[in-house]
């Protein structure tokens, strides 16, 4: 790096945006905003769970008041309700949370070019070129939290510095709906004293090792001998040294502009957990985003399989075709093969196709000797299920392998994506019921009417009626 290029970096100014509770927050505005909710979740102890029956029921989320019962993230639901047994839980929602990061990261983007999602709930924004416009760092800062809340319904802390770990470290200073400074000015007062634990990219085996060296802050690990750390530590000791000293050169890496394509994407039921499952799930997926391609007349030269753990940690892998394709078994050949190649094992939430390297459709292809399928026969029988589903809906025609199933045979689409995250109860969503007693009666109050009565009609009660819920 040049020494011009390294001056440029220490001057910068770098947000760090994280929004607070993220998953109970955006629950909690989605039903004040949507479900003629009138109680706040934020404001009673509550948490985000893990469905009881399939994800051993873990604590995802959880409200401030919730905190204050020594509620921790991570934690069975039956850990959590012995310290409180009042305790509000709501099942999670992935389709609602991604829509609310993606209308995060929407305003961000107009403040700066320069935005890098981290995770679904943070992004780091480099605000160097564009701050002047917005005031002082602090009074943009300001306003892009105030922002967010009066738009979106939830708050966030902000960390302002000059670079990303100093950014990220402030905005896990005091919580919630603030706006903190880290300068390198600031360092020795405001983060030396903090617990070692507390550093980015120090995690429980790391500060136990440093506490057994007798390092138990920040700033003792700032003021010890880097290569005597190095040489125990190796590279982290390199790299924890230099946060400690608030010293990090990293640039904000904006997101490439988003492909133009062609993609859908589900929350599985329940979670998938072997290679059979997900194969089915991906044939659901390649048969709406196929049939969107053909609509439109057009071909893909790539597709990506994307997969969304039960933990939340998303992984996603591509490949071009060697013949742009719009063919369902194609794609789905090819998706099983990325789904081979990069899943770990691990239960599985929530699937994705998308096809990018988008291209006029052509009636013919290129011959290609390890080609075995006949595309020709393969185009025709698309076409002719694409008719019959156009006049006779969808349903008129499934594969067989759909039979006696709960995929859905054409999973994702704008539609029916709509139908199971805004209206019907989810398969998913029926634990729901289970744990409906154990919300007080002024939040079911809050719970709109024809939402309420679907809760009925799903929990094998009439429509109408005098409550039982
Ligand atoms: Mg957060």
């Amino acid at each position: 790096m040049k020494l011009q290029e390294v001056n440029i970096r220490l001057n910068r100014i770098i947000f760090h945006i994280d929004v607070n509770s993220a998953f109970l927050s955006w629950e909690a505005a989605y039903r004040l905003a949507y479900r003629g909710g009138r109680a706040d979740l934020r404001e009673m102890a509550s948490a985000v769970g893990g469905d009881v029956a399939l994800r051993h029921g873990i604590i995802l989320a959880k409200s401030i008041p919730a905190k204050r019962y020594g509620i921790q993230t991570g934690e069975t639901i039956w850990e959590a309700k012995k310290k409180c047994p009042e305790l509000v839980l709501v099942p999670p929602d992935y389709g609602l949370y991604e829509k609310c990061s993606a209308a995060l990261m929407e305003i961000l983007r107009d403040y700066s070019d320069v935005v890098e999602p981290y995770s679904i709930d943070e992004a780091f924004v480099d605000m160097s070129t564009s701050c002047h416009l917005f005031g002082t760092p602090e009074k943009a800062a300001e306003q892009i939290k105030e922002r967010i809340y009066r738009t979106l319904g939830f708050t966030v802390n902000v960390g302002v510095s000059s670079n990303k770990l100093l950014a990220k470290m402030a905005s896990d200073f005091q919580k919630p709906d603030r706006v903190h400074t880290l300068y390198p000015e600031e360092i020795c007062e405001k983060m030396w004293p903090l617990p070692v634990s507390d550093l980015f990219f120090v995690g429980r085996v790391t500060s136990g090792k440093l506490r057994s060296m007798g390092i138990r802050t920040i700033g003792e690990l700032a003021k010890s001998d880097p290569a005597w750390l190095k040489g125990i530590l190796k590279k982290q000791g390199e790299v924890i040294w230099a946060f400690a000293n608030g010293i990090d050169l990293s640039p904000v890496l904006a997101e490439p502009e988003a492909n133009k394509g062609y993609g859908n994407s589900t929350t599985i039921p329940f979670d998938v957990t072997d290679e059979e499952t997900a194969d089915r799930v991906l044939l659901a997926l390649s048969e709406t985003v196929a049939h969107r391609l053909r609509a439109d007349h057009v071909q893909a030269g790539v597709v990506s399989v994307g997969i969304r753990y039960a933990d939340f940690s998303y992984v996603s892998h591509q490949r071009g075709f060697y013949n742009p394709t719009n063919i369902t078994t194609e794609i789905h050949k090819t998706a099983c093969r990325l789904f081979r190649e990069v899943w770990n094992g691990m239960p599985v939430r929530h699937l994705a196709i998308h096809t990018t390297r988008i291209d006029g459709e052509e009636s013919w292809r290129q011959g290609d000797f390890f080609d075995s399928s006949d595309y020709g026969k393969l185009f025709r029988l698309d076409g002719a299920v694409d008719r019959i589903r156009d006049c006779f809906g969808i349903d008129s025609v499934k594969r067989a392998v759909f039979l006696n199933q709960p995929i859905d045979h054409m999973s994702g689409g704008i539609s029916r994506e709509k139908r199971s995250v805004d209206d019907s109860l989810r398969e998913e969503d029926r634990s729901w019921h289970l744990e409906l007693a154990s919300i007080p009666g002024s939040l079911l109050e809050a719970v709109s009417g024809e939402y309420k009565k679907r809760l009925r009609v799903s929990a094998g009660l009439p429509a109408q009626g005098k409550s039982c819920l």
